[in-house]
């Protein structure tokens, strides 16, 4: 008999449905919102990135709309043979004076740029040095690339140090530190001021992937390099995306002008990926105007964080490391985490497990992530459903 040749793939699916680590789809029927609809259900929204609420931002739609109209609704192309719109030029130097740069550059996701980056910066006879708990987009991006590779214990400088001195025995010619600014699963910050004097005792270039700390941490959310009061002196690669709390879509690197002018040469999912649609762009534009003159979104943002880490804790929820608006709810096994999301999800609350292999098997958890746009009623109500729940399941 004939074997069928991609049988395989429903075997493999099943086995992950089998021990419920498969990922259940849910579809948003309407927009991101902290109240939103999805499946049918009326839920607040505890899991989604959008931390600053500007996907709904007036501002922001009026900009895709007109841009549009303007600009029509692809850009036609990759960037470097004729999808570079002003539209495209403008969000870059917007970036760039936002984050007090001398240059940005964007792609298409902040995936891309990982991807599409890193490869680039280090080849054979080079070092990379990663922090082990990194994005699995940068996870990638070091995979691609011939330079030797190290990974430290996740934070520990001192740990750090010692891979340095390791890796220089080899007498690599470019040694690139690289690391999550914001821990996507823990919400905890890297030790960045440290990182960069290490890095400079050893000649070393520094990547921090911001993703989760622009338009959340630093002086108007400029992020973790403003956050550190650091420069691109010191941090030669701020790479972030435009699809977290800006609520748009798009990675970017901010840097020197030299940076970017190599990147823009070299970096192949730049170079071989189209741009974005104009209204993309436009939106993005608009997002850090917003940030500009609106200060008041970042500020209710860590005072919700603080009202609702501070509500949980106080119920006898261990919260793990968050220093950010990513407040872990920890479980323990991954049938607890799962249990306690559908629960939530009774009541009303949409706030995801996070399990084995995002995690390892015992730090299971309900990931939750505030919003500026949650009102002090639907904190309450989340709270109080927490309580209930997380009762019933004897986690507290
Ligand atoms: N880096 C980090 C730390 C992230 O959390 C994410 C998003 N999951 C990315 C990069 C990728 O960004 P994007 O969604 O724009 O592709």
């Amino acid at each position: 008999m004939k074997r069928n040749p991609i049988g395989w793939m429903k075997e493999e699916y099943q086995n992950l449905v089998a021990q419920n680590l498969d990922w259940k789809i849910r579809e948003l029927q309407g927009p991101s919102t902290p109240k939103a609809t999805v499946d049918g259900d009326e839920v607040i929204m505890l899991c989604s990135n959008n931390y600053l609420n500007l996907s709904n931002h007036p501002k922001l739609k009026e900009a895709a709309i007109e841009a549009i109209k303007s600009h029509g609704a692809g850009s036609g192309s990759v960037r470097a043979i004729a999808g570079t719109m002003d539209v495209h030029l403008e969000l870059e130097r917007r970036l760039a004076k936002f984050k007090g740069a001398e240059a940005s550059l964007t792609y298409s996701a902040g995936f891309t740029t990982n991807e599409g980056l890193i490869p680039q910066l280090v080849g054979r006879g080079d070092a990379i040095i990663s922090d082990e708990l990194n994005h699995g987009s940068i996870i990638d991006g070091v995979r691609l690339t011939k330079a030797t590779r190290y990974v430290y214990n996740h934070s520990d400088t001192a740990h750090l140090e010692r891979v340095l001195q390791e890796a220089e025995k080899e007498n690599p010619e470019k040694i690139l530190i690289i690391t999550d600014g914001v821990f996507s699963m823990d919400g905890d910050i890297a030790p960045l001021d440290e990182i960069v004097k290490l890095g400079k005792e050893h000649g070393a270039m520094i990547y921090v992937d911001d993703a989760h700390g622009e338009a959340v941490l630093g002086e108007g959310g400029r992020g973790i390099v403003s956050h550190f009061g650091l420069s691109h002196h010191d941090v030669h690669f701020e790479m972030g995306t435009f699809s977290k709390a800006f609520g748009v879509m798009g990675g970017h690197v901010s840097g020197s002008q030299d940076m970017v002018n190599y990147a823009y040469n070299k970096s192949r999912s730049w170079l071989l990926s189209a741009s974005h649609p104009p209204a993309t762009a436009a939106a993005c534009i608009a997002a850090i105007d917003v940030l500009e003159t609106e200060e008041e979104h970042v500020k209710t943002l860590w005072d919700n964080r603080e009202y609702f880490i501070k509500g949980l804790e106080d119920m006898g929820f261990d919260t793990g490391d968050s220093q950010t608006p990513i407040i872990p709810a920890m479980c323990g096994e991954s049938s607890k985490a799962v249990a306690l999301s559908e629960g939530l999800y009774e009541e009303g609350i949409l706030a995801l497990p996070i399990v084995f292999p995002m995690v390892a098997r015992d730090k299971a958890r309900i990931r939750n992530m505030m919003n500026s746009g949650l009102t002090k009623e639907q904190l309450d109500i989340s709270l109080s459903a927490y309580e209930k729940v997380g009762k019933k399941l004897d986690i507290i």
